[in-house]
């Protein structure tokens, strides 16, 4: 099975509206739904807070700590497809940040789920 991590927008996460941390993201990657195309374990799940600088050193720390690096690396579905949108960043460029620093493949969203 794949082993993915997950990075979900904290201040849509903060505000608490079914957001991905409760089970969103994780329902989609644990029967293979939405852009997951198999059952995929989430082996760890990043919170980005505004503006977003601390993605990376948090996506380094948890790779490090767990032990574990992901295969695949997905943006939530609430951080790709936000309206009104990030302020700070584009869900392309962070993909594209991630993708560069980690060598490790960024996917954009996660899940179809209302
Ligand atoms: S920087 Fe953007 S993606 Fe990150 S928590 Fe703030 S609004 Fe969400």
């Amino acid at each position: 099975m794949e082993k993915v991590a997950v990075v979900g927008c904290g201040a849509y996460m903060d505000s608490g509206y079914g957001c991905p941390g409760e089970w969103r993201c994780l329902k989609a990657a644990a029967v293979g739904d939405g852009t997951f195309d198999a059952p995929a374990q989430v082996v760890a799940f990043v919170k980005c807070e505004c503006p977003g600088r601390a993605v990376m050193p948090t996506m380094g720390m948890a790779m490090k700590l767990s032990e574990i690096k992901p295969e695949k690396i997905y943006l939530s579905s609430c951080l790709v497809n936000a309206k009104p949108g990030c302020p700070y960043t584009s869900a392309d460029e962070l993909g594209k940040i991630i993708e560069e620093k980690t060598g490790i493949p960024v996917v954009q969203g996660t899940h179809d789920y209302h």
